[in-house]
């Protein structure tokens, strides 16, 4: 680059200890005071010979950029050379910016400040010159700023809205029990008084959870645990409460509540007495005959022979639905006449349900037969006896609770002898037939 000398002598000076004027006491001139007083005068007159320019060119001057820090100095004529390579000249910036940088800056103006230097954007990592950079920063989306409801985040621009929807503790919410909308962060003390906040029944009723505003109501006027009855209600006790006095009341009468279960044992044992005697009345037979099956004949006639008075005696029944009860004993080694040779059978009238609406005494045919098992059923020969009460026999009348031990019959029935003929006894079993007949009065 090329100056006019007018260019920069403006501000040329000239230090004092080489001035040209040693002698004279005045500062040094400078070359601005120097044109500054002169007339306006043409090149002639201001160098009006090649002598005295020549001198001009000689004298000593500082570089223009002096004050900027420059220590240059030397002959004028130098000067020129100097500034094509001072630091502190100012030349167009390489990058074509079009600002004139000071050599000594272009640096830093290139690296921070010319609008044409290439710069990256610390966010996001992409490149930009200076000045789209600028632009850039303020609306970067990778740049982290304050959240603006002053959560105190900071959350990148692209994240932002996302944050404030869904992350931000000051963003609003609605409460999912009341609907009103908190301030996130102040949503769990809302919690601890939300009207509608689930509560559990603190009676640990079947009502379980229900809103904390209708807990009061509850507790007084809908709780099912109020008045609950003790769980031995049934048993006699009469105390009711609540799930917690109950359980307090269950712990403290443990002994009064084992007295009401035994008088409920009790009743339950007078209960299953009278229902079996109703169940035994019901399987009784109202048919006015009995077949008697005898097992283990031979073990109990051995027992027989052995004790004296043994014995048998059968299920009792009626002689029709509202009829006679009636019994019929066995002695299997005989009684009486028949004592040891035969056995001997008798029926004994009990006391019986309807005896005061039966005529007495009893008057109705009884026949006892003992059946011969034969495989032939038709060569089977049966013995039977039979008889028409006597009126008179006490054995008739109708009997008292406590009935004659001996009732009426056979005591020579059949002879031990004739036992072991035939089949009476087969497979160690007798069968006996007792048959009570009202329409016949003659025996059988
Ligand atoms: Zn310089
Ligand atoms: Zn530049
Ligand atoms: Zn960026
Ligand atoms: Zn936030
Ligand atoms: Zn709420
Ligand atoms: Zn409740
Ligand atoms: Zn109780």
């Amino acid at each position: 680059m090329v100056r006019s000398l007018a260019q920069w002598t403006k501000t040329l000076s000239f230090p004092a200890r080489i001035s040209p004027h040693k002698t004279n006491a005045a500062p040094p001139p400078t070359c601005e005071g120097v044109f500054r007083n002169a007339p306006v005068a043409s090149h002639e007159e201001i160098y009006p010979d090649p002598d005295s320019e020549k001198a001009i060119m000689g004298s000593i001057v500082y570089c223009i950029h002096h004050k900027e820090g420059c220590k240059w100095s030397d002959e004028l004529r130098k000067l020129k050379a100097h500034l094509n390579t001072c630091k502190h000249d100012a030349v167009p910036c390489t990058n074509k910016c079009g600002a004139q940088i000071p050599r000594v800056l272009m640096e830093d103006h290139l690296k921070y400040t010319c609008p044409q230097r290439r710069a990256r954007c610390e966010f996001c990592g992409k490149d930009f010159t200076g000045q789209t950079l600028e632009a850039h920063v303020g609306s970067c989306s990778f740049e982290p700023i304050y959240c603006e409801n002053k959560c105190g985040m900071k959350v990148q621009r692209r994240h932002l809205t996302q944050h404030k929807a869904a992350e931000c503790s000051k963003r609003l919410v609605p409460c999912r029990y009341c609907s009103k909308e908190f301030v996130a962060d102040t949503l769990q003390t809302h919690h601890t008084k939300c009207g509608r906040f689930p509560v559990a029944c603190p009676n640990r009723c079947e009502t379980a959870i229900l809103a904390r505003e209708e807990l009061d109501l509850h507790l007084k006027e809908k709780c099912s645990s109020l008045g609950m009855s003790c769980a031995f209600k049934e048993a006699g006790c009469r105390f009711k409460g609540n799930r917690y006095a109950l359980e307090k009341h269950l712990d403290e009468n443990t002994k009064q509540h084992l007295v009401l279960m035994c008088s409920v044992v009790t009743k339950q044992q007078h209960q299953i007495t009278s229902l079996k005697s109703a169940l035994s009345r019901l399987s009784l037979n109202y048919s006015g005959t009995l077949i008697w099956k005898i097992n283990d004949y031979a073990s109990k006639l051995a027992e027989a022979k052995t004790k004296e008075g043994m014995e048998l005696v059968s299920p009792p029944f009626y002689t029709s639905q509202y009829g006679y009860k009636l019994q019929a004993s066995l002695f299997l080694n005989g009684n009486g006449a028949g004592e040891g040779s035969h056995i001997s059978v008798y029926i004994k009238i009990l006391p019986g349900e309807y005896d005061a609406l039966l005529r007495w005494p009893f008057s109705h045919s009884v026949s006892f037969s003992l059946f011969d098992q034969s495989p032939v059923p038709e060569k089977a020969c049966n013995i039977v006896e039979s008889f028409i009460p006597d009126p008179t026999w006490k054995n008739f009348q109708r009997p008292s609770k406590e009935p004659d031990s001996l009732g009426f019959g056979f005591p020579r029935f059949v002879s031990h002898e004739m036992l072991k003929k035939r089949h009476f006894i087969k497979d160690d079993v007798m069968f006996i037939r007792v048959k009570v007949d009202p329409s016949k009065i003659v025996a059988v």
